[in-house]
């Protein structure tokens, strides 16, 4: 079987990996930031996501439950363990780096990829090492940042979806 087939049911993995999705609501937290993400990619990448939050459990007491930011067909890479909101995002990147070979998201200004990072108010943030570095935005709110024009066909494209 092709793991890494597209759409593969999550049922079909292989069974030997313990590697699964994450219940839905089981961890909350986890979920909200991924939400984030997934903003920002349908606001700029839409072809990647959305991403889901899988996880490993450990079979050992000492060694951390590990959690994975997975594309659409479920392929990730890395995983955190104790994660917060910016550690997911980083892993998201993290797998949208070393799978899709993208860096993602890049800052319009200065055309480099940014990173996430706590904000001043300690909201997630994408952050931009450029110079003496800069807030883009908080993680989530990408489409601010676009061009009033690619804003105003994303709003029409998400009309479209709700009708
Ligand atoms: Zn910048």
């Amino acid at each position: 079987m092709d793991h890494f087939s597209y759409h593969p049911a999550v049922s079909d993995q292989d069974p030997e990996s313990r590697t699964r999705l994450v219940e839905p609501g089981s961890r909350p937290d986890l979920e909200a930031a991924l939400d984030a993400v997934n903003r920002d990619l349908a606001a700029t990448w839409p072809e990647a996501g959305p991403m889901r939050l899988m996880w490993t459990p450990s079979d050992e007491e000492d060694v951390p439950d590990q959690y994975h930011a997975a594309l659409p067909d479920g392929r990730w890479h890395d995983g955190v363990t104790n994660p917060d909101a910016a550690g997911i995002a980083e892993a998201a990147q993290e797998t949208v780096q070393a799978v899709l070979w993208q860096v993602w998201p890049v800052c319009p200004e200065h055309r480099t990829g940014v990173h996430s990072g706590a904000g001043a108010d300690e909201r997630d943030v994408w952050w931009c090492r450029v110079g003496e570095g800069h807030e883009l935005c908080a993680v989530g709110e990408l489409a601010q940042t676009l061009p009033r024009k690619q804003r105003r066909a994303l709003r029409r494209k998400e009309r479209g979806r709700e009708g």
